[in-house]
């Protein structure tokens, strides 16, 4: 096999980049309240948008080494928010302004690919269920023949209606093939192909069309059902089960890679002459809990189990108490930095359950100020937030009034 302009044998490891439309007003799913204000990309599913989903899923295959994304006009700056705050930035290298059409967008994101990149992989910002035996399989064929296009061969019987609506042929569903994406190809080639469209104001509906129109040939690939294009409600009910529900995982995603569970302890004890804080909240007490900063048991063991489950150490490394910055701190304050810094890696917390061990006062009237401010510290909307009380019976340090202590484990993923 010979490269076509310089008679060299072909690369076979040229590079690929992966260009992405996701510039789709969604206005086939605008039958709903739940989605009729948000635009396609950012509906969630199962508590991820759709667009992240697909993102993520790109970025699992090692060949793909940079992705540009095509959105529209208006959602360039919130786009390349999102990216960054799921951890992605490295991988979407570009975030670009799309235009009124798929074609438009494609032509867009794909300009935006560095020169050097040999091969780009054009794929749906809806399709977030691609596996990456799917996209092996896709950018293998490209290199292999210049051109692939993943999609299925039809397994339902193609009528042809006429305006009437009445069928006047059976299409010989052999010779049928069901185009999804990623469609793959030669960058420079793509390029020329969707600036030539743009000049002679040809229409298509998806990039191989470009390509079978000069009679060159595109592979064609196997993909898979589960490779749908979420457009309708119906698509979002579909996508929902492969995704086990809502706060389901991702499909193909094993419990550890996606979601990870981490615990925290703390005891602190109890002096006259300080405050009890607990949670964030000054509890009525004649003694109150020692310690550098507020001494806030809570606070601190859900530090550390959000920071356990994110692999980050603990609240020593990253607040010492050698520190004199950290001497009184408002160790709620503290929480909403440990907040910040998980996002840094790509980490949302999704639920905590905490346990407050104490003898005196009751902790259950002041439970809902203390979820009040667990969600402002975390951003855990409420109905995953648990807070439980205890006394230890008089027995211990806590139970003879000693102490206060407090157990935590939260659950986070990466985005
Ligand atoms: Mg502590």
């Amino acid at each position: 096999m010979t490269d076509e302009t310089t008679d060299q044998p072909t690369v076979r490891t040229g590079s690929v980049w992966a260009a992405v439309v996701a510039a789709g007003e969604g206005t086939r799913m605008r039958v709903t309240p739940a989605t009729s204000a948000v635009r396609k990309p950012f509906i969630e599913v199962a508590g991820v948008p759709i667009v992240v989903r697909t993102l993520r899923a790109l970025a699992a295959c090692a060949d793909i080494e940079g992705i540009s994304l095509g959105v529209a006009v208006g959602d360039v700056d919130l786009v390349t928010e999102l990216v960054a705050s799921s951890g992605l930035a490295d991988r979407v290298r570009r975030v670009v302004a799309g235009g009124a059409r798929r074609q438009d967008t494609v032509r867009e994101a794909v300009r935006a690919v560095p020169e050097d990149v040999e091969y780009v992989a054009v794929h749906d910002g809806a399709r977030p269920f691609v596996s990456v035996e799917v996209l092996d399989r896709a950018v293998a064929a490209a290199r292999r023949t210049g051109a692939s296009c993943v999609g299925l061969p039809c397994h339902e019987t193609i009528k042809r209606v006429d305006d009437e609506g009445v069928i006047r042929e059976t299409l010989d569903r052999s010779r049928l093939f069901s185009a999804q994406t990623p469609q793959t190809f030669r960058r420079a080639q793509l390029l020329a192909f969707l600036e030539e469209a743009d000049r002679e104001g040809t229409h298509v509906t998806d990039e191989t069309a470009l390509f079978d129109m000069r009679g060159i040939g595109v592979e064609a690939v196997t993909g898979e059902r589960a490779n749908i294009k979420i457009t309708t409600p119906d698509d979002l009910a579909i996508a929902e089960s492969l995704c086990g529900g809502p706060g389901g995982f991702m499909r193909g995603e094993s419990l550890g890679e996606g979601i990870a569970v981490g615990i925290g302890y703390d005891m602190h004890p109890l002096v006259k002459g300080r405050r009890l804080i607990v949670c964030g909240v000054d509890l009525p007490s004649e003694v109150g809990a020692d310690g550098h900063s507020d001494a806030d048991p809570a606070a601190h063991a859900v530090i550390d189990a959000l920071l356990g489950a994110a692999a980050l150490g603990d609240i020593g490394r990253l607040f010492p108490d050698t520190d004199p910055a950290y001497k009184g701190a408002d160790s709620m304050g503290l929480l909403a930095r440990v907040r910040g810094r998980l996002a840094e890696e790509g980490y949302s917390a999704r639920s905590i359950d905490l346990t407050v061990f104490l003898e005196r006062p009751k902790v259950g009237p002041h439970v809902r100020h203390m979820l009040r401010r667990l969600r402002e510290a975390t951003g855990v909307p409420v109905e995953r937030l648990n807070i439980k009380a205890k006394t230890m019976n008089g027995i211990g340090p806590v139970g003879e009034g000693r102490a206060v202590a407090a157990q935590a484990a939260a659950v986070v993923e990466r985005l």
